[in-house]
């Protein structure tokens, strides 16, 4: 298979494709080359409206309110069926709008993807209520029970560094709940989450269950935010932008889900087995360019192997090709788009001014594409803007300790806390330190434990509430009792 020549560009709302009610579009262009990939509609919010008006009528009454788990299951599962079938078509595409090796994509973002949707249409038919016991009412006896039901109309505001995974962390379980939706992708990566929308359709979703409006953020997805007809909001992305958008949602009351920023801290213990260790760091901090909420750029290197770690993340760095995504011989493709590639290289400057040694990389590349080389520094420092900003690039910094207590001190002076790698070989010194981390997730000699399984979220400026596991299914439904008076 060869790159897909044409994308579905549209909105797909109340089961129609749709272009932007204005007739406005946007260019989406490839990362590696800047050409334009596709022109896509750019919704405003006569198309946010019809969006939402749509997913209302299905939720308020409509078909699928009347549908049971299991039925819900059902179509999950198929539309899990469906994907897997298109999963190398939808490998390409995510490798052409991501500029991503597309063997990532096979390899992480369309298993995970299509597990999460199984796994999600497995509880659809398993949201049960409790029977509670208590002292009774005004001396009579009651029966008291809950009811699990779904909020209602959720939004889904999707990222551009892993826009189909992602997508469907939060399109599974708001679907298996009862919830309908409204999708909205990131501009930078809109093309295969509108794909995924004609195999909702092919999978048999009722219109209006799963709409999608494509558009900017600050029109399109603060609309949908500020919407009366939303009853929540599930977010990933910036946390400047979480900000924002729980500012808009506090004074509304509605139910919020934000997975933010990250600046995991990748911690290398005296004892460490430095051939998996190093392997699982760059790992860590070279994934998808770099462009991970879980991205290990803070590598804390007990100082008796110091040396040794700088060195050889040094070599793992230049060993790296980088170039053309569906080249099987490709490590690493481009940033996501032009301003971006920019926002890396100031910082990897501000590492070179502010005083870091820089041991690899450091260069944009001057041809067509966004491309940075993977970059190391060494002799961090902890007011360094590389150690304190979310850089969202191949870039890292190795800082040296001396006791585990400084690890921890370092791993934590951060406003994020939204994972952590602890590598060593001491099964008591992993769970003594693994609860000292402020993060929402500690892998011990792994990076970034990612299943549909596991709850994922942060801590701190990381965010509010879990995406992943049975807790994703809290965030889509209330608790309501009903209690009878005997
Ligand atoms: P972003 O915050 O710029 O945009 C995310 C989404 O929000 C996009 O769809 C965008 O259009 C929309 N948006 C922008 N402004 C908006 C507004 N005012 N109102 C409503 N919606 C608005 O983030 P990004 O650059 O797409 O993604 C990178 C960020 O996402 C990084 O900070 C990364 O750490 C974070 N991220 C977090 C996780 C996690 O699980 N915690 C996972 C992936 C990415």
């Amino acid at each position: 298979m060869s790159a897909p020549t044409s994308y579905p560009n549209r909105n797909f709302i109340a089961g129609e494709w749709r272009a932007a009610a204005s007739g406005a579009t946007f260019a989406k262009l490839a990362p590696t080359s800047g050409a334009v990939l596709a022109e896509v509609a750019n919704a405003g919010a006569a198309d946010v409206d019809a969006a939402v008006a749509a997913a209302r009528a299905q939720f308020d009454g409509g078909e699928w309110s009347r549908l049971p788990g299991a039925e819900r299951g059902r179509l999950l599962n198929k539309l899990a069926d469906l994907l897997a079938r298109d999963a190398e078509r939808f490998a390409h595409i995510l490798a052409m709008e991501q500029g991503r090796p597309l063997m990532e994509m096979r390899m992480l973002d369309l298993p995970m993807s299509v597990d999460t949707l199984r796994y999600f249409a497995g509880w659809a038919d398993k949201l049960e209520g409790r029977q509670i016991p208590t002292a009774g009412f005004m001396g009579r006896p009651t029966l008291n029970y809950t009811i699990r039901e779904a909020i209602g109309v959720a939004a889904l505001i999707v990222p551009w560094n892993a826009p189909l995974m992602i997508g469907i962390w939060k399109l599974a379980p708001a679907l298996a709940a009862g919830c309908t939706v409204v999708l909205k992708p990131s501009e930078d990566a809109p093309l295969a989450l509108t794909a995924l929308a004609e195999l909702a359709a092919e999978a048999g979703f009722p219109a209006g269950v799963f709409n999608l409006v494509n558009g900017m953020g600050p029109e399109a997805g603060a609309t949908l935010v500020k919407h009366p007809g939303v009853d929540k909001i599930s977010f990933t992305g910036s946390t400047e932008v979480g900000r924002i958008i729980a500012r808009e949602a506090a004074p509304l009351f509605k139910r919020l889900t934000l997975e933010l920023g990250g600046k995991a801290p990748q911690i290398i213990c005296q004892d460490a087995d430095l051939n998996i260790a190093i392997m699982g760091v760059a790992m860590g901090l070279f994934v998808n360019q770099g462009q991970t909420c879980a991205a290990g750029t803070r590598i804390l290197v007990h100082r008796s192997r110091y040396d040794d770690v700088v060195g050889a993340l040094a070599g793992a760095a230049k060993s790296v090709t980088l170039g053309d995504p569906l080249d099987a011989n490709t490590r690493m493709g481009a940033l996501i788009n032009a301003r971006h590639r920019d926002r890396v290289a100031s910082l990897i400057e501000s590492g070179i001014a502010e005083g870091a040694a820089l041991v690899a990389g450091g260069e944009a590349l001057p041809d067509s594409g966004f491309f940075v080389r993977p970059t190391v520094f060494a002799g961090g420092t902890p007011q360094m803007r590389i150690m304190r900003e979310e850089i969202f690039g191949p870039v890292g910094v190795v800082v040296p300790f001396d006791s585990d207590e400084e690890a921890v001190r370092l791993a934590n002076d951060t406003p994020f806390g939204l994972s952590a790698s602890l590598w060593t070989q001491d099964v008591a010194r992993a769970h003594t330190l693994a609860p000292k981390l402020r993060v929402g997730a500690v892998a011990i000699n792994g990076w970034s434990p990612l299943d549909a399984r596991l709850p994922w979220g942060g801590y701190k400026d990381s965010g509010v509430g879990r995406d992943l596991s049975r807790l994703a299914l809290d965030a889509y439904t209330e608790e309501k009792v009903v209690s009878l008076v005997m």
